[in-house]
Formats: structure tokens, sequence, C-alpha cells
């Protein structure tokens, strides 16, 4: 034991030292006691052994016993206070960091994704605003052009009957031409209005029975009178009843695809119309053998104001509004309106539209 404080004196901190030191005190005068206690004995006073042990040996053991109890309980304190403190740690470590860690994560996480869809949508809006300067660009352009073209004409002739003499026929036909001008002007403006109201959605269809043959029919009858080099032929579907749609719109899909197939072959050829009835649609395509559409430009051509420009549509009059146009009533319809073609043989407009038999009701439309 002796050894061990020595070592603690030696080897232990301040209070330790301390300790030893008073511990080695107190054990030499036990050691003291405890000689005497021993010689009392050997020489038989027993009562000097008694009161030795009693005042002396006794009460510094117990000394000696008190200091090394406290030391004792002290350091078991200071242990029992770190191993809580360490808890501490350790749940810190193990529970509450990695949770405030998670948070922290989360938060940057969530903030990310906020700036992250605040980025989205400033380019979404920059893409928008490109794109409506484009579009404004492209209306400019096809106002000036498309709009200069009849007004030139109008003011050209009306000039002329105003400025020269002229015999009744000729006065007839400059006012024949001046009403082709304003007409063209007239269809622009109703095309643009028209195609504002549907993309705008304040356009609605009419649900009525509509004979789709019959709509066909009269319209290849009316451009018959006009394009004598192209051969208009209808190979319609006698099984096709009446439908439910609207008379005028679906009119205006057949007139525009016709028209198209006229304007864009431009040396003549047949233009073939074909309606077909299957179980749950009907289909009506317009085939021409005109100058054909490269695959790049298939869906293109039915973005608003888009015209492709070859050495071959150049002569074309046109407004980029007549396929928008059929795309917008087809799909009022909950139909669907595409394109095939083969570049200088021709093109092929394809229209499905949901078979509604006037019998039954139709789902949805207006
Ligand atoms: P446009 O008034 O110019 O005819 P459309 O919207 O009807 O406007 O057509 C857009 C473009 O698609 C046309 O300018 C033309 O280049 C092309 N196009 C449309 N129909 C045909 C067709 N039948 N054959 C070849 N090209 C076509």
């Amino acid at each position: 034991m002796i050894d061990a404080i020595n070592a603690i004196e030696v080897h232990g901190g301040d209070a330790d030292a301390q300790l030893a030191k008073q511990v080695l005190a107190l054990h030499d005068h036990f050691v003291a006691a405890s000689t005497r206690l021993v010689d009392a004995v050997t020489i038989g006073d027993s009562a000097a052994a008694r009161r030795i042990d009693l005042s002396e040996a006794g009460p510094v053991f117990d000394a000696m016993r008190s200091r090394i109890d406290a030391a004792g309980e002290a350091r078991a304190a200071a242990a029992l206070a770190a191993f809580a403190e360490l808890q501490a740690t350790a749940r810190w470590i193990l529970i509450e960091s990695p949770v405030i860690f998670a948070i922290g994560f989360a938060l940057l996480f969530g903030l990310w994704r906020i700036l992250e869809r605040s980025h989205q949508a400033a380019r979404e809006t920059y893409r928008e605003i490109a794109q409506l300067s484009k579009l404004r660009s492209e209306f400019v352009s096809i106002v000036s052009h498309e709009f200069r073209t009849p007004l030139t004409g109008i003011q050209g002739f009306s000039e002329m009957m105003r400025d020269e003499n002229l015999t009744i026929p000729e006065m007839r036909e400059y006012a024949g031409d001046i009403n082709k001008d304003a007409r063209r002007l007239a269809r622009l403006i109703t095309d643009m209005l028209d195609l504002d109201r549907m993309e705008s959605g304040r356009m609605t269809l009419n649900s009525e029975p509509v004979d789709l043959n019959r709509i066909v029919a009269e319209t290849a009858a009316q451009f018959r009178l006009s394009a004598a080099d192209h051969p208009i032929e209808l190979d319609l579907d006698t099984r096709l009843r009446d439908l439910v749609g609207d008379s005028d719109r679906l009119t205006q899909v057949v007139t525009n695809l016709l028209s198209n197939a006229i304007k864009y072959s431009p040396t003549g050829g047949p233009v073939e119309l074909r309606t077909e009835r299957a179980d749950k649609t009907v289909t009506l395509t317009v085939t021409d053998h005109g100058m054909g559409i490269a695959p790049e430009h298939l869906e293109k051509i039915f973005d608003r104001y888009s015209r492709l420009e070859t050495t071959e549509t150049r002569a074309i009059q046109g407004t980029g509004l007549g396929l928008p146009i059929v795309r917008q009533i087809v799909q009022m319809c909950a139909g669907k309106v595409w394109a095939t073609s083969e570049t200088g043989r021709g093109s092929v407009f394809h229209v499905e539209l949901p078979l509604m038999e006037a019998a039954s009701q139709a789902p949805g439309a207006a």
C-alpha cells in the first residue's frame, strides 16, 4: 500500500499528491503508535496498550481511512459526472446531431428546390417572351405582306376608277378585283380572330346533327368551279350516319385542307377526299399529288404563321393560319390531325374524330 501511495504521490495530479502526503504522514503516526502499542503489549502493560490503541492508533487509522474514503467518494462523484457528460455527448453525436444534420439538409434541399423552380420559371418566362417576340415579328411580317398586297390592289383599282374614263364593263372588272381583294382581307381578319378565340378558349362548338359526307361533297363542288386543273375525287363511306358536331367548323376544316391540297399542287393533279367510319372513329383524308412536305416540317406546319419558304411556295399566297385553325377545331372535337408526305410526290392530311352519331349523346360537346 505504501508503494501505491508513493506512486500516487509521484505520478498523480496535485490533489492526488496532496492526499498521498497526508495519508503518508498519518501512516507514519499510525506505525509509530502501533510500535508503541506492540511494546506495551510485549511488556504486559495492558492499560498503556489500551490507551495507545484508543487515543493514538485508532484515531489515526480512522483519520487515514476517512481521508481515503472521502477521496474515493469525490473520485466516484467526478467519474459519475464525467460519465453523465460523456453520455450527453454520445447522445448528441448519435441521436441529436444526425437529426439536426437531417433537418439542415432538408432545409438546404428545400431551398435548392425553390431556387431551382424559380430558375426554371424564369427560364420558362424567358422562353415564352422569346416565343411571343418571334410570333410578334412573324405577325408583323405576315400582316405587312398579306394586308399590303390586297390593299395595294384596292388602292390601285379604285384610283383608276376615280381618275380614268372607263367603260361600264371595265368599271365592273375593276370593281370585281377590288371586291376580291376586300374579301381576301376580310378572310385574313376572320381567320386571325377565329384562331385567337379558339386558342384562348373563347369559342365553343355547336352540337348539331352533321352529315360529314354532305359537307365534303358540297365543299368539293364549290372548289370544282375554280380548280379545273385539279380533278377532285370523292370516296365517301356510305356507312357514315349523321354525327354530332359543328357544321360550320367542320366545313372550315374541309375547306382549309382542300384549299391547301390545290394551292400546293401548282402543276395540277387530282385531289382525293375520303371518309371512313371505324368502330369508334371517323377519318377524313385529303390526298394531293403536289410538292409535298419535308419530314422535318410535318409537325411545324400546324404552328401559327408557319409557312415553308421554298422557291415553289414563294409565289403561293398564304398566311400560315389555315392549318393551326384546322388543328384547333379538330382538338376541340377531341380528335387529332396529322400529315404524311413524300417530298415532290404529294401529301396526305388525316383527320380522326371520335364517332359520335346523332342518335347517341355527344360527350362534352358545347
Ligand atoms: P397557308 O396560308 O400558308 O397555306 P397553312 O397553315 O394552311 O397556311 O399551311 C402552312 C404551311 O404548310 C404552308 O405555308 C405550306 O408550306 C405547308 N402546306 C400546307 N398544306 C400543304 C400541302 N397540301 N402540300 C404541301 N405543303 C403544304
